[in-house]
């Protein structure tokens, strides 16, 4: 049987160094900001902080310098975005760029794209969403319906995106379209596409969630035109494309550390010397906490090593996104606070957004289910 192996790994020195000045930067930036507004992290959209990133030199880190990047390693990268999340900054304006969009261009897009885009996505100053999901089309992405009509000069697009993170706020959107029906044949006709969001016919409406706020959105395309010098990678290789740019977004530390700010208040909370009840459930969430950051530095050394580990990215994912949810339950039932959003007590509203907000971490990039479809079957049991 296949079966999926973690290596421990130490960081190199430079990631040691960069994690200090990270350190340095992070205290001045957020101040004393308090813990509910840090436990949004990567929810948290602020482009002048975005800006003060890029100019760091800490956003398209492993980027060619040429394309306005900095050549260092995936592990100071990795280093850079730990710092951020365990401090809850909000990198949401520039995230989704140097995560996965940035990644996609320099492999696909054209030499005029990268040169376009990459300096500007560098230096914090353009935000991106994803237009994946439709309204009948998430965990069976391939079924998409949003057309893309070839017209003189580019592409009339119609149809409806759905959950699409911070499109209100974005400059531009990586989404895939339907280029050609092919029948029977789903995963066949699909392409990419840069998607400036102020382009006439586009109609960006607000879902509100749970917790009453607006992150995400309905994209409605009306006879939108989208230029031909805006398709990214060759027509019908979409499908391709995408499994491309999903792998950038699992097993990072996003995927295990979107409770930390609870986890920290917690420890402040019960003080130096908690009771036993208290000792054992944050020994034992501190405890899982350290086995997730090693296997996630596993996936990254792998990476950065030139391999493919996909299945292990996905087992991160998996066993990530579960430790997350497990906080906000573990910590509610320890402490016998209430969680409450509008709240004088930080402690009770950061337990309050978390709990709002936890049962999304194992949807948002691909659901548990399916992802354990994948570990199942990269393990050769289906
Ligand atoms: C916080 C958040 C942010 C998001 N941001 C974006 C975004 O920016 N852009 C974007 O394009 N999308 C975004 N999404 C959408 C997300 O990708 C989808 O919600 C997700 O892929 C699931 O699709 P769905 O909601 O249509 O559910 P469905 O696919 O309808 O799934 C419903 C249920 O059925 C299960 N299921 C489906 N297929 C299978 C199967 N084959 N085997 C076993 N079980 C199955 C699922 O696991 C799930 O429990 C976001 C979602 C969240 C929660």
């Amino acid at each position: 049987m296949t079966t999926f192996h973690f290596e421990l790994l130490d960081l190199p020195p430079a990631a040691e160094t960069l994690r200090t000045e990270v350190r340095e930067f992070l205290g001045k930036a957020l101040g004393d900001q308090p813990s509910h507004e840090r436990a949004r992290s990567w929810g948290g959209f602020d482009r002048e902080f975005s800006r003060k990133v890029g100019a760091r030199g800490w956003i398209g880190l492993t980027w060619p310098k040429k394309y306005g990047g900095h050549e260092r390693s995936a592990l100071e990268r990795y280093v850079v975005l730990e710092e951020m999340l365990a401090a809850g900054a909000p990198v949401s304006a520039h995230w989704i760029a140097d995560r996965q969009s940035g990644p996609l261009l320099l492999r696909f897009g054209t030499e005029a794209q990268r040169e376009r885009f990459l300096p500007r996505i560098a230096r914090g100053e353009l935000a991106f969403a994803i237009g994946m999901s439709e309204p009948d089309s998430g965990s069976d992405l391939a079924s998409i319906r949003t057309r893309a009509e070839k017209v003189d000069g580019g592409y009339r697009v119609n149809g409806t995106k759905v959950w699409t993170s911070n499109a209100h706020l974005s400059d531009y959107m990586i989404a895939l379209f339907r280029t050609r029906v092919v029948p029977d044949k789903k995963h066949e006709g699909l392409s990419q596409f840069l998607v400036d969001t102020k382009t006439p016919g586009i109609n960006i409406r607000p879902i509100v969630d749970l917790s009453g706020e607006h992150h995400f959105n309905e994209v409605v395309f009306e006879d939108a035109f989208v230029p031909d010098d805006m398709r990214v990678g060759e027509e019908g290789a979409g499908w391709k494309q995408v499994t491309t740019e999903l792998a950038f977004e699992r097993s990072g530390p996003e995927r295990y550390l979107s409770s930390i700010q609870l986890v920290i208040e917690t420890i402040r909370e019960v003080g130096k010397e908690p009771g036993e009840r208290a000792a054992v459930a944050i020994g034992r969430l501190v405890a899982h906490l350290a086995t997730l950051r090693q296997m996630s530095l596993s996936v990254a050394g792998m990476l950065e090593a030139g391999q493919n580990p996909n299945l292990e990215a996905a087992v991160v994912k998996d066993v990530g996104t579960g430790f997350e949810q497990e906080i906000p339950e573990t910590i509610h039932a320890l402490m016998g606070v209430e969680p409450r959003l509008e709240s004088g007590d930080a402690f009770a509203r950061t337990l309050g957004y978390l709990v709002e907000h936890a049962p999304s971490f194992s949807l948002r990039g691909g659901t548990r289910e399916v992802l354990r479809g994948i570990i199942a079957r990269g393990l050769g049991l289906r």
